[in-house]
């Protein structure tokens, strides 16, 4: 994926422009490539009735809910404030899948009065809710299959020792909760982790999910959750998703003969549809030669960026401001008092002091992530949509740093 001049024009628009225009540092992102991703899996589905939720923790911002929406897709939350962030953007109650972990009753009632899909992954809520709602309110009910997923044990969630849904082996349980109370199931859930390479994997899943599911009578849909892996690095392997959806779409066919009704199949993708049409643009600060190494100190750092830092995960960095510059070795460093390197040994064409850095892969996981760490201001956001630069979030100002604090007699 080595990225040649041409690259640095998304839609026509210069990101060195961006930078220019907006200043640094910005996440900018790739309307078309969004919407790209979405239609390349759901033509690997066609011939199942998909429903895609994209799952927004990846980014929030509600011109991306919106642009998704413009689309067909619908929203997975897993927070009341996204649900709200959902109907901001203009989704319907009914479009929006509620998925939350160890949040109280309370917050899974303020989801089922706005009307949103519920999906439980605990026993004891599963109980509270039967005794609240009865049938009355259809429920999901996510599964934990424990298959072991995902290339980082922090993002592998499908684990046995994971706090994600209701194990498997608990089935007959959650059937006796069911029937006691006569809850409506009218899904089936599972969500092993992210980085998920194998379609083997996602079948293994399914065929443990079809198992358990001939025993609830009501579904309406089956959801598979999400994990496909995207690339990062030059030469990476990737979720094979026409493969997967060849394979996925035979399975679940049968499955629907067997179980005598048409269901509907859905994903909840955040990565796959977001990632890679982020470009993250930093500034050289300063450059630094040691003994051992040229670290290049940038406007930015683990308060932006803190995928690096938190699962080692690798960003591709391009030098948009000295193209052709000469190749050199570089470790590329925020400038948070804590050690964030953000790219560890990489071969980039000559940094100079003011350079912009363009920094990959910051669709997912980036602005979503950030905070006001060392009090530095989070920054703007843009969105290239229809051959345009539009400025779809502010930087912060200080007065978004003492909003909230309360000033007392001292
Ligand atoms: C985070 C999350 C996703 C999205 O995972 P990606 O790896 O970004 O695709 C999907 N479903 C649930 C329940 C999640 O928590």
């Amino acid at each position: 994926m080595e990225l040649k001049e041409t690259s640095y024009q998304i839609q026509g628009v210069d990101l060195l422009d961006v930078a220019n225009e907006y200043g640094s540092p910005v996440y900018v992102y790739d309307a078309d490539k969004i919407v790209k991703q979405y239609k390349r899996l759901t033509g690997a589905f066609k011939d199942v009735d998909l429903k895609i939720k994209y799952a927004c923790k990846a980014l929030t911002n509600i011109n991306i809910l919106k642009l998704l929406r413009s689309e067909g897709c619908g929203l997975d939350t897993v927070s009341i404030q996204e649900v709200k962030l959902g109907l901001e953007a203009g989704y319907e109650p009914h479009e929006i899948l509620y998925t939350p972990n160890g949040v109280s009753i309370d917050e899974i009632k303020k989801a089922v009065e706005i009307g949103v899909q519920i999906n439980i992954d605990n026993i004891s809520i599963l109980e509270q809710f039967g005794d609240a709602y009865g049938s009355s309110v259809p429920v999901c009910i996510r599964l934990n299959p424990h298959i072991m997923a995902g290339g980082h044990s922090h993002i592998s969630v499908g684990h046995i020792d994971s706090k994600f849904g209701i194990s498997i082996h608990q089935v007959p349980h959650v059937l006796r909760v069911v029937k006691n109370y006569d809850i409506k199931v009218n899904g089936l859930h599972m969500h092993t982790g992210s980085d998920i390479l194998d379609p083997e994997v996602f079948i293994i899943g399914a065929d443990l999910l079809f198992n358990a599911a001939r025993e609830f009578k009501d579904l309406e849909f089956m959801d598979f959750g999400s994990g496909f892996k995207v690339g990062y690095r030059q030469g990476d392997v990737t979720t094979d998703i026409e493969a997967l959806g060849k394979r996925i779409t035979e399975r679940f066919q049968t499955f629907c003969e067997d179980y005598g009704r048409a269901l509907q199949l859905w994903f909840e993708p955040g990565k796959f549809l977001v990632s890679e049409s982020g470009y993250f643009l930093v500034r050289a600060n300063v450059i630094k030669q040691t003994t051992s190494t040229v670290f290049v100190g940038v406007d930015s750092g683990q308060n932006h960026l803190l995928r690096p830092k938190l699962y080692d995960a690798y960003h591709q960095i391009t030098n948009l401001s000295n193209p052709n510059g000469t190749k050199r070795i570089y470790s590329v460093v925020g400038y948070i008092c804590e050690t964030d390197t953000l790219g560890y040994d990489r071969q980039l064409n000559e940094v100079r002091e003011g350079d912009i850095l363009a920094m990959h892969n910051a669709g997912a996981y980036a602005m979503s992530m950030s905070s006001n760490y060392n009090s530095r201001y989070r920054p703007a956001e843009v969105l290239i949509h229809k051959g345009k630069a539009h400025l779809i979030r502010k930087r912060e100002t200080f007065d978004d740093l003492i909003r909230n604090q309360v000033s007392i007699e001292i």
